[in-house]
């Protein structure tokens, strides 16, 4: 008898990842140690329309690993890549601080490199050409690769040319047989996106020419720790990264960590420079020991470092819905500014809907109309909050705040507060 007849249901429906062990994504041990645990989350980037608020949403277990042998913390994979990633509504070009950063970036990784005509920049996860326009304006031939579809659309049609794909082992295989190597590679907030993380890593040591350089910008796992960053936790950034694993993850893979800068990026960025490990031609700079050092010290490489966060989770959970309650039952008005990823992990765990937050704003018309995943909170224009007049104004990219606070200083007018929620809520 077919076995899902003898126990009345159909076995094969099931998720193959509930029945294995998880593993982890690097070096393939066990997962045994939990992080931080998020509760139920639906997808972060899975913004709804108007017609979509009455369906059934899925919402999936947000539950962080840490790997005992490696110390990666990871996600395990509950989506397939293309449902996340083939509409993707973040456009870069709509921070001012993004473009801003992606342009000095470029002037000084062209002089440092004395990039030219004659070289070829490939970013992985170019989006809508918010970096490699920078590089295209300088004359180097340059090549995007984006696997969400309309960002990538957009970068074309400004002449930026783009592959609409996923990057890994066997396409850097076949760039290299068209003679596309890369002079340098850039990976901006992409590796902890990557499921495959060694097919990946192993694209990029393929894809690179001899004596060229990798730079890869991801936040900092040590800063996300010490500064209770918890919200940058969401089912699409499947791995965290300290310094001392991500150098072991790019050394199996024959690369080198050769400098290393420290950015404000995204509430503490690492920008890595990777070089091969057969090229002498870079010496490795002292800021790669020294920040070593530093994470030796806050004991990356101790378990019992990690499995100590989630407390504190709790805590800022606790003290955030205080504010909320407080200020409602004071008869204030609380609104939202901007709609990002971090938002809805840090309004669905708390579980705060038009209940406490009227509505947020946000610049980019593609979430304008749109409500937030979970919380189904509608986003409007940024105008909107001159009409209603909050008495708060809860600013969800708390990395951005000086850039909003500048631009929204006209709430002071009449005695409207700004609020951030991280490291815990403070009032501005
Ligand atoms: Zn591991």
């Amino acid at each position: 008898m077919p076995k899902q007849l003898e126990n009345g249901r159909d076995d094969s429906i099931r998720q193959p990842a509930l029945e294995a062990n998880p593993r982890c994504r690097f070096c393939d041990a066990p997962l045994e140690h939990i992080f931080v645990d998020l509760g139920m989350s639906p997808l972060s980037n899975a913004y709804l329309k108007l017609s979509e608020l009455a369906r059934m949403e899925r919402f999936y277990p947000l539950v962080v690993f840490v790997c005992g042998q490696c110390f990666l913390v990871q996600l395990e994979e509950f989506e397939s890549p293309d449902g996340i990633f083939t509409d993707y509504s973040y456009f870069s070009s709509y921070s001012e601080s993004w473009v801003e950063h992606a342009r000095v970036y470029t002037n000084m990784i062209v002089d440092r490199l004395k990039l030219g005509r004659s070289h070829r920049v490939v970013e992985l996860a170019s989006n809508d050409g918010y970096l490699l326009q920078h590089f295209v304006a300088k004359g180097i031939p340059v090549l995007g690769i984006e696997p969400a579809a309309n960002v990538a659309q957009a970068a074309i049609k400004n002449n930026i040319p783009t592959k609409i794909e996923f990057f890994g082992e066997s396409m850097a295989r076949r760039l290299v047989d068209d003679g596309s190597g890369a002079d340098l590679i850039v990976g901006n907030n992409v590796l902890a996106h990557v499921p495959a993380l060694n097919d990946f890593v192993k694209g990029l040591k393929i894809l690179l020419k001899r004596q060229g350089v990798i730079t890869l910008e991801f936040p900092h796992l040590m800063r996300l720790m010490d500064e209770n960053q918890f919200d940058t936790i969401y089912h699409e950034h499947f791995s965290y990264f300290s310094f001392h694993t991500v150098r072991q993850i790019m050394a199996a893979h024959g690369l080198s960590v050769f400098d290393v800068d420290e950015l404000s990026t995204h509430g503490g960025s690492l920008r890595i420079y990777l070089r091969h490990q057969e090229d002498s031609s870079k010496p490795t700079e002292k800021r790669v020991d020294d920040l070593a050092a530093r994470e030796t010290a806050a004991a990356v490489a101790d378990l019992e470092t990690y499995v100590c966060f989630g407390e504190k989770v709790k805590q800022t959970k606790r003290k955030f819905l205080d504010f909320l309650i407080t200020a409602k039952n004071e008869g204030r008005s609380v609104v939202g500014y901007g709609a990002p990823a971090k938002g809805n992990t840090l309004l669905n765990f708390c579980g705060v809907r038009t209940d406490f937050i009227d509505y947020t704003v946000d610049r980019s018309p593609h979430k304008q109309g749109h409500f937030l995943p979970g919380t189904h909170i509608p986003i409007h224009h940024p105008d909107r909050i001159m009409e209603t007049r909050p008495d708060y104004v809860l600013i969800l990219p708390w990395n951005l705040t000086d850039e909003i606070t500048a631009q929204m200083s006209y709430i002071r007018t009449w005695n409207g507060r700004f609020v951030v929620p991280i490291p815990e809520v403070k009032i501005l």
